[in-house]
């Protein structure tokens, strides 16, 4: 399956040029070019949705006000046109042939197409290698990319991680709020099933102090945190650099972490890491 699904954004990538889209396409003129009639936004229950016209398609976008309603929004609509897309690569994917909707739920293959395709579309290979390669793919250039690709903060740090030259692994996690409370991982993301983010629940808080400086911090953090090895197994998940940057305020606040499992940890890291777990 993992073939079938990798050949179909491959083939629609390079049917259709996705690579070289300019930065903030315009994704109007883009539907027109892939044969959407009409697109209308309106309060409906669903993010967004593809429907068959007489004379081609129809795509409805949820009404929203918010900046972060918008940006989601226009991953919505790039999602759409990923389903027109695989419909002319011949891609036939489990889906019916009706009207198409994009839930939180109901997460199948062809969606997880979509979700990829709208990131190639959105953030186009060319482009974002360059912006991204000009800080050496360095967490602190995410938000800036976000803002300027139009983009959420998870959508381009996956992208970051897709494109980025060396093994690197994100998480996001939801720091502790009290000293009673662990910090949870809430989504990771890496193209190699090599390295896994383990679970808080199996680590002691000192291991994951990074974690907590960033929360209370407004600048990138680096230091070390663990990152299981699959090809590697201990008892014991080994550490590795990262970075750490929070984002969010109050409950919604997150940290994103990038684990770096190739690089090689300094003395300093160690140094530091041991100084603060023995004041703590
Ligand atoms: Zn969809």
């Amino acid at each position: 399956m993992a073939r079938t699904e990798k050949n179909a954004l491959q083939q629609v990538v390079e049917t259709f040029s996705l690579e070289a889209l300019p930065r903030s396409v315009d994704l109007n003129e883009l539907a027109v070019k892939f044969g959407v009639s009409s697109v209308e936004v309106d309060t409906i229950s669903s993010e967004a949705m593809l429907v068959p016209s007489a004379d081609g398609y129809k795509i409805i976008l949820k009404k929203s006000d918010s900046p972060s309603g918008l940006t989601r929004q226009r991953f919505s609509f790039a999602h759409e046109l990923g389903h027109l897309l695989l419909k002319s690569v011949g891609y036939s994917g489990n889906s019916s042939s009706g009207a198409k909707h994009r839930e939180k739920h109901g997460y199948n293959e062809e969606e997880r197409l979509c979700d990829q395709i709208a990131a190639e579309i959105l953030m186009p290979g060319v482009a974002f290698t360059s912006d991204a390669a000009e800080s050496e793919w360095s967490l602190s250039k995410l938000s800036h990319l976000a803002g300027m690709y139009g983009t959420s903060i998870p959508a381009t740090a996956r992208r970051m991680i897709g494109l980025i030259p060396e093994p690197c692994v994100m998480g996001i996690w939801k720091p502790a709020a009290s000293d009673t409370e662990t910090h949870s991982l809430q989504q990771s993301f890496g193209t190699q099933s090599r390295y896994g983010v383990p679970n808080a629940t199996r680590l002691s808080r000192l291991r994951l102090w990074l974690i907590a400086r960033a929360a209370n911090s407004r600048r990138v953090e680096s230091g070390i945190l663990p990152l299981l090895a699959r090809n590697r197994p201990s008892a014991s998940p080994p550490d590795v650099p990262a970075d750490a940057w929070a984002w969010g305020k109050d409950e919604f606040r997150r940290v994103m972490v990038f684990y770096y499992p190739e690089r090689k940890l300094t003395d300093d890291m160690l140094t530091i890491a041991n100084a603060t777990w023995r004041s703590m």
